[in-house]
């Protein structure tokens, strides 16, 4: 039974980035036809925040993302407690009482001498009274596990063959001197309690791998099979980690990105194969392949997402905007024959309203010089009574045979004077649609 999990820390909202981790392992759960977790790592209670949390169920709802179970850490801390005892009796967590300022100067020493910077491990040299004078004198310390120093390695889903040696990386603290659990401690019991079969995540995250694989096994689990997918960059190959709050998953929505523009993206990027819009979540999960994956930075530019937002929307039937445009005001007898129109004329949703304004109030006439005395011997040639779909035709054919204009000449002043742009919906079934013509005469 494949088993994956999205576990954000809710201490802000989810972008982009987050989005790639997440899809990944949603499609992969989905594809297995096993379970899909979200997990919300709210392990510090400073910074989490219910409300991000709220966001980010929201913002996965609203791209399709279900998850089948939703797990928290704040209501598991009694699991960590637990795995950290069996941690102690294994020898494997020690207690050290180093100040960061201490660990600092221990860092600069070392870097000094040409060393890498890794723990020295002097509080495993303690003695029984040393510990408790310095836990008198600076409150309970920190709880490192101690790796084994050996050669760490997996085969990455995405990076192939990895190792590390772990001879390299520092003991990490996986308990503050206040208690609080730390996630590389929190993730691991959790992975293995619930069973985690496959751990997508960003490559920020290697390091972390390589240790959470020694205290899984030092908790008697089994490593789940893990994949590092490359970070984001800027269109440029910038760093975009910077830029990451701005593109946020709530900011794509209200800039009007369609969920399956985003989706069809991000389920590509990165990969070998070429993003093609999909028009539901099951056809990404049929063309997903997590090998097709390479490790190359992956550039990203939320430009790509608006063509294929435009896309979505002119395959979109009425029915499914019919709440958005009556949203607008548009009457009902109007409003299937405004979407029509206006569609092949939008990039987002957003942009329906100023077509809606443009039909309702008219827009505010361009007339050339050259083209004053034409516009309005035309405009007095408007047939009389309602108009249709055969009303353009009609009355540029007129118009034409009145004054001696063709083509661009004839219609561009009167594409113009109607509605003030050069670009824009097909006048003929436009025209029935502007409600304040006559008044405009
Ligand atoms: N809460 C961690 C993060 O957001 C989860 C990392 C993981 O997938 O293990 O980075």
């Amino acid at each position: 039974m494949t088993v994956t999990r999205f576990a954000p820390s809710p201490t802000g909202h989810i972008h982009v980035g987050n989005l790639r981790t997440a899809l990944m392992n949603f499609l992969i759960a989905r594809k297995a036809g096993g379970t899909f977790i979200l997990r919300i790592d709210d392990t510090d209670p400073e910074r989490s925040r219910e409300d991000f949390v709220d966001a980010i169920k929201e913002d996965l709802e609203w791209l399709g993302l279900a998850w089948d179970r939703i797990e928290r850490q704040s209501h598991r801390l009694d699991r960590y407690a637990e795995a950290a005892d069996r941690l102690r009796v294994a020898g494997r967590l020690y207690e050290a009482f180093e100040t960061p300022t201490e660990l600092d100067l221990k860092r600069k020493k070392q870097l000094n001498m040409g060393r890498p910077p890794v723990y020295d491990r002097a509080a495993l040299a303690l003695s029984e009274a040393e510990r408790d004078r310095l836990r008198a004198e600076r409150g309970p310390g920190v709880w490192r596990f101690r790796l084994d120093r050996e050669r760490i390695g997996w085969e990455d889903g995405i990076l192939g063959p990895v190792s590390i040696d772990a001879a390299s990386v520092s003991d990490p603290v996986l308990i503050r001197g206040d208690g609080q659990v730390l996630y590389t401690m929190a993730s691991v019991v959790d992975d293995i309690e619930m069973g985690v079969t496959h751990v997508v995540r960003g490559s920020d995250h290697v390091t972390n791998t390589a240790t959470q694989i020694q205290i899984i096994e030092a908790l008697g689990g089994r490593a789940p099979a893990f994949a590092h997918h490359s970070l984001l960059t800027g269109a440029q190959g910038d760093a975009l980690s910077k830029r990451l709050g701005t593109l946020s998953l709530r900011d794509l929505r209200a800039q009007g990105v369609e969920p399956m523009a985003l989706l069809s993206l991000m389920a590509r990027l990165g990969s070998a194969d070429p993003v093609e819009l999909r028009g539901s979540i099951d056809e990404l999960v049929e063309g997903f392949d997590l090998s097709r994956f390479g490790a190359a930075p992956t550039k990203f530019d939320a430009n790509d997402l608006f063509p294929l937002t435009a896309h979505v929307l002119q395959a979109r039937p009425y029915a499914e905007v019919a709440g958005a445009i009556a949203a607008l005001g548009v009457p009902e007898a109007l409003a299937p024959r405004f979407w029509e129109v206006a569609r092949e004329n939008i990039t987002t949703l957003n942009d329906l309203g100023p077509w809606w304004e443009l039909c309702r109030d008219g827009a505010e006439p361009v007339i050339d010089d050259a083209d004053r005395d034409f516009v309005a011997q035309a405009l007095a040639m408007l047939p009389e009574g309602p108009l249709d779909e055969e009303s353009w035709g009609a009355w540029t054919a007129e118009v034409k045979a009145a004054t001696g204009r063709k083509g661009r000449a004839l219609f561009m002043p009167l594409r113009l004077a109607l509605t003030g742009q050069s670009h824009g919906p097909d006048m003929r079934r436009l025209l029935p649609l502007l409600q304040r013509i006559r008044a405009k005469e």
